[in-house]
């Protein structure tokens, strides 16, 4: 098994080209980080990397490739897929939607007639995902989750204690949307630990190249490009690229959808993925957030990739995934 940091990247025009980009897009300041989570305010603005992993496990980065930041929103999309793993598409279906809200990621709300949370993508929806991981206590199913990581990225990760607790502490809204979801009778009543398991799974860390190798992992059917390692079941990806598609870019994903065009999830903590089918995973790191929610720089990245190389999935005049350069 080949580890991440053992591929080649030498430098190639392709990564002139990332390098380019990072330069264009470096001095751009504007948005700020996010501060609901005390632990969060304290990141440096400036931080900026951009990583794309093909789907035969080509690595090309630039920028601050190994800071280490928590994958906030991003787990969304894993532990998703490892819930439809424990319990199957048609139940999935039963707890948590698939409708986008058109609403903040972390507003109160549930459908009103099924009273499921819209999608796993927003927080109400993520929690009950999460409520539903199997594992006999709060260690095995963390443990579950954390190997879940592992086969992702490719070496095991852990959880900051200090983001976790921060959140932990403050975090009344998720707290309130689990007790609604409880009223509902649409998730245990164990709710104290499944938000604990949600707290910490968002309090994971990782750096731009894992999220790029995780994007690439379900570019490549499930399969991790760099280890070989399955790490979601290939039946799934297909469900997770939908809801990225649909709900992954907060209340901006309609217009990302549009104007981008590809299966994406960003998070608080200024992390993008977007996933190109088959091609490659492509990850953005840059704290400094718009005001829904999305890394500002992160979002330029991509749609510069976006336009540069087609990639918008329903462009049948621009795609041109060809020409991007081999190593
Ligand atoms: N842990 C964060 C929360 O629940 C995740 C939010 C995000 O990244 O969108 O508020």
């Amino acid at each position: 098994m080949k580890n991440a940091g053992d591929v080649e990247t030498g430098l190639s025009s392709f990564e002139e080209f990332l390098g380019e980009l990072y330069h264009k897009y470096k001095s751009l300041r504007d948005g700020t980080v996010a501060n609901y989570i005390p632990e969060l305010a304290k990141v440096n603005p400036e931080l900026f990397s951009i990583c794309i992993v093909t789907a035969d496990g080509r690595v090309y980065e630039v920028g601050d490739r190994t800071h280490l930041f928590t994958i906030q929103s991003i787990s969304k999309v894993l532990v998703y897929g490892l819930a439809l793993e424990d319990r199957g598409r048609d139940y999935m279906l039963t707890r948590v939607g698939v409708e986008p809200t058109g609403d903040a990621f972390n507003a109160i709300i549930l459908d009103e007639l099924s009273k499921r949370p819209y999608n796993p993508m927003v927080n109400a929806g993520a929690i009950a995902t999460t409520s539903l991981i199997k594992g006999t206590g709060a260690t095995e199913r963390l443990n579950r989750l954390l190997d879940m990581y592992r086969r992702y990225v490719g070496h095991d990760v852990f959880v900051d204690i200090s983001v976790f607790t921060s959140e932990r502490s403050t975090g009344h809204r998720n707290r309130a949307m689990a007790h609604l979801m409880l009223n509902f009778g649409m998730i245990d009543v164990h709710i104290e630990e499944a938000l604990d398991l949600y707290f910490q799974q968002c309090a994971v860390m990782v750096n731009c190249r894992d999220l790029a190798v995780m994007a690439a992992t379900l570019a490549n059917r499930g399969i991790n490009p760099i280890t070989g390692e399955k790490a979601v079941d290939s039946t799934y990806i297909k469900d997770i690229l939908s809801v990225m598609y649909t709900c992954g870019m907060y209340n901006f994903a309609g217009e990302w959808a549009y104007k981008i065009g590809i299966p994406a999830k960003s998070g608080v903590s200024g992390g993008i993925i977007a996933v190109i089918p088959g091609y490659m995973g492509i990850a953005v790191f840059s704290p400094l957030l718009d005001s829904r929610g999305n890394s500002v720089r992160g979002v330029k990245v991509c749609e510069e990739l976006s336009h540069k190389f087609g990639l918008h999935m329903f462009d049948c005049v621009q795609r041109n995934l060809e020409s991007i350069p081999e190593s």
